[in-house]
């Protein structure tokens, strides 16, 4: 029977983030994984460190927008009809956190987490031989209408009052950032202190690497088999059963599957998200992920060429995929870019795991002695997993956290 002061279960960006993080506190550690480290929903984002998240994606207020989702003609979001009665609680509860004052709220509780959360990358990139993938460029977000641009006026007020950076441009002024951008747009924004990384599954591998140089062990296993019997948590793992005292749920998506038969019931639900790569035509370029925020996709340059990612799919984790959104929005990402022929032949397919009101789960289960949790990162779950680890580590280890953890209980959902 082998033994760790902690177990951590699933081995995405977030997982791995915490079981380094416990290990730098010289704990003996086990990472539990079913599948390859940083493969699952890890592997396929847009690699944007979005640390100055104001607003979290939230629901269209705008009824045009609404009844262009509804009727399946927007490119920013698609639904499964079957899907919609298991999902209509949380979408209320989403509709009900995405009111003006709430969102407000979040970014003001969000900012700790969120403030840290480039440099504690930093640390880590800097420990694991990382921060080549680092690009310290910013992002950039494009807007065809000076509607949608008028329509942010609210988040760029908070913004100022939390004292992040930007800088409102005009065509021009944008394309002197980026000047492979055609002028389909009339305004932008630029986020100067957000980062992005070229290869998300290699910053994973280079967290996990240095976790393994600690003396951290990553083991194959399936974490729904995680119970408690005497004073710890038992997983079963291809190397046998593990006992530890104290055990991390780091499941992303896959959360629920470990937490519910163990009476543990949060508001859990995905936003599905794809990404094709692209070549680009002749010799542009791009420095930074650029936002496409009326059409509602991404375009990030990343190793394997550049990355499209969709907006999100309201359907059942596991249902086959629907990559109909590409077809809706790649006559708007040509016009706006030069973009070439796939560089691959691969849609990918994710599932950002989402509470209602956008902020992750992130302390003790509810209940259950020497349980944690580091889970529902959403739309920035690259963005906040350094941060979490760290947040984790120091609540198990019993130190004073960088941050008052209360916005990240799981306890508001009771
Ligand atoms: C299209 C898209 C674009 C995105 N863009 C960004 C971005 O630009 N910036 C950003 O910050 N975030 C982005 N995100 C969000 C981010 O990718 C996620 O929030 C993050 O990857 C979640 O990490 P995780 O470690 O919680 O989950 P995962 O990476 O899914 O890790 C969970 C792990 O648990 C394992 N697991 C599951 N079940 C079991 C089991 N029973 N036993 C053992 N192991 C198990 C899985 O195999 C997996 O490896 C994006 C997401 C999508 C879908």
């Amino acid at each position: 029977m082998a033994r760790s002061d902690a177990v951590v279960l699933g081995a995405g960006i977030v997982g791995v983030s915490v079981a380094l993080h416990l290990a730098r506190r010289g704990l003996s550690v086990a990472l539990v994984e079913r599948a390859g480290i940083g493969e699952q929903t890890s592997y396929g984002n847009a690699g944007v460190i979005e640390a100055n998240t104001v607003f979290p994606p939230a629901f269209p207020t705008d009824p045009g927008a609404l009844l262009r989702i509804i009727f399946k003609r927007a490119s920013e979001a698609n639904y499964h009809l079957a899907f919609l009665p298991r999902i209509f609680p949380w979408l209320m509860a989403f509709r009900a956190a995405s009111r003006p004052e709430r969102l407000a709220e979040t970014a003001r509780l969000i900012r700790p987490l969120y403030a840290r959360a480039l440099a504690e990358h930093e640390v880590l990139m800097a420990e694991s031989g990382a921060s080549g993938y680092l690009r310290k460029t910013g992002w950039l977000k494009v807007y065809r209408s000076e509607r949608s641009f008028a329509a942010l006026k609210h988040e760029l007020d908070v913004a100022a009052e939390l004292g992040l950076p930007l800088r409102q441009l005009d065509v021009a002024e944008a394309q002197a950032l980026e000047p492979a951008l055609q002028p389909v747009f009339r305004r932008a924004v630029f986020w100067p202190q957000a980062a992005s990384v070229s290869n998300p599954l290699g910053v994973t591998r280079a967290y996990a690497a240095r976790f393994a140089a600690l003396g951290g062990l990553t083991l194959a296993g399936d974490a729904r088999s995680l119970h408690r019997t005497g004073r710890v948590w038992r997983v079963e793992t291809a190397s046998g059963s593990l006992d530890a005292p104290e055990a991390v749920i780091a499941l992303g998506p896959w959360a629920s599957d470990v937490l519910e038969p163990l009476g543990i019931r949060l508001p859990l639900a995905v936003k599905r998200g794809y990404h094709r790569h692209f070549r680009a035509r002749g010799t542009a370029t791009l420095a930074r992920p650029v936002l496409d925020a009326d059409v509602g996709y991404l375009i990030t340059p990343m190793e394997q060429g550049l990355r499209i990612t969709t907006g999100a799919e309201f359907a059942a984790r596991d249902a086959p995929p629907t990559p109909v959104q590409f077809d809706r929005l790649m006559p708007k990402a040509r016009e706006l870019f030069p973009l070439g022929e796939r560089a691959d032949d691969r849609t990918w397919l994710g599932a950002r795991p989402c509470f209602p009101d956008s902020r992750p789960v992130i302390g003790r289960a509810p209940g259950r002695r020497g349980l944690w949790l580091a889970v529902g990162h959403a739309h920035w779950g690259l963005t906040l997993a350094a941060a979490t680890g760290r947040l984790l580590a120091e609540l198990i280890a019993g130190e004073t956290p960088f941050c008052d953890p209360t916005p990240y209980r799981a306890e508001r959902f009771l």
